[in-house]
């Protein structure tokens, strides 16, 4: 039995990358769909948001001349490229997966909506939620927060490389440790980075808990999704 039914899974861009230094890693693409497949599998309905950062992102253009709206929405389009990777890779693994995007542009992928989303969910199908929130300013970590309430997830699965949230950086502080469980507000007050703060502060207005695990590690999503104490949670 799966502890949450449905989820909101929000992947970096830079993930994506793997041992490269920009763009798409088909090993970690593939991994990532079979890790989602696995979740299906047991049950979940599956929402993904992915992130640009491995392509572009707005600020960073700033620097190289480009007006930060235009930036943004070059690293919107980013996301709406590995989105449409993710759904290949899941497809080919015979995932049932399917592109909605904040941005009209059929036939890349069909219009969002929320109910289309949870249509989508309700059918079994991955809803990949590409495109951001669509509004310059804001990150993926927004758009995630956003969509999951929207989609009334049960919870958003910000899936990293570090294995949760500790009291002070491990790879610097020997002594850190991690949080099992956290509340929103322990984790204001520490200034501990969960998530942007745009992000961070909508899940807990709307009482959506995130769980931030690491999601490198095979089965972990799967793990989490069957209520295994992985990561740390962060909820009211
Ligand atoms: N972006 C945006 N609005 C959104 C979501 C994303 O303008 O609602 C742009 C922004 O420029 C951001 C880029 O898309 O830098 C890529 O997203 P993000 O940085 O969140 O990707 P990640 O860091 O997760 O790879």
């Amino acid at each position: 039995m799966v502890k949450y039914k449905r989820v909101l899974l929000k992947l970096s861009g830079e993930s994506l990358q793997g041992e490269q230094n920009y763009g798409i890693s088909t090993e970690m693409l593939n991994a990532y769909a079979q890790e989602i497949g696995a979740a299906v599998k047991e049950g979940a309905q599956v929402a993904v948001v992915i992130g640009g950062g491995n392509i572009f992102r707005g600020l960073a253009g700033t620097s190289k001349g480009f007006d930060r709206v235009k930036g943004d929405q070059m690293g919107m389009l980013a996301t709406i490229i590995n989105s449409l990777a993710l759904e290949s890779a899941l497809t080919n693994q015979g995932v049932k997966a399917k592109v909605l995007t904040s941005i009209r542009m059929e036939p890349i992928g069909e219009y969002y909506s929320a109910h289309k989303a949870r249509e989508l969910l309700n059918e079994g199908v991955v809803a990949i939620l590409a495109g951001g929130t669509s509004n310059p300013f804001f990150t993926t970590d927004t758009a995630s927060a956003l969509r999951g309430v929207e989609i009334e997830a049960e919870v958003l699965l910000k899936g990293t490389r570090v294995d949760g949230i500790y009291t002070a950086d491990p790879e610097k502080d020997p002594t850190a440790v991690r949080f099992e469980e956290i509340t929103f507000h322990e984790a204001y007050s520490k200034q501990l980075k969960v998530m942007d703060l745009t992000a961070f502060t909508m899940c807990s207005e709307n009482n959506l808990p995130i769980v931030v695990f690491d999601m490198n590690k095979p089965k972990n999503l799967t793990k989490v999704i069957l209520g295994e104490k992985i990561g740390t949670l962060v909820k009211n």
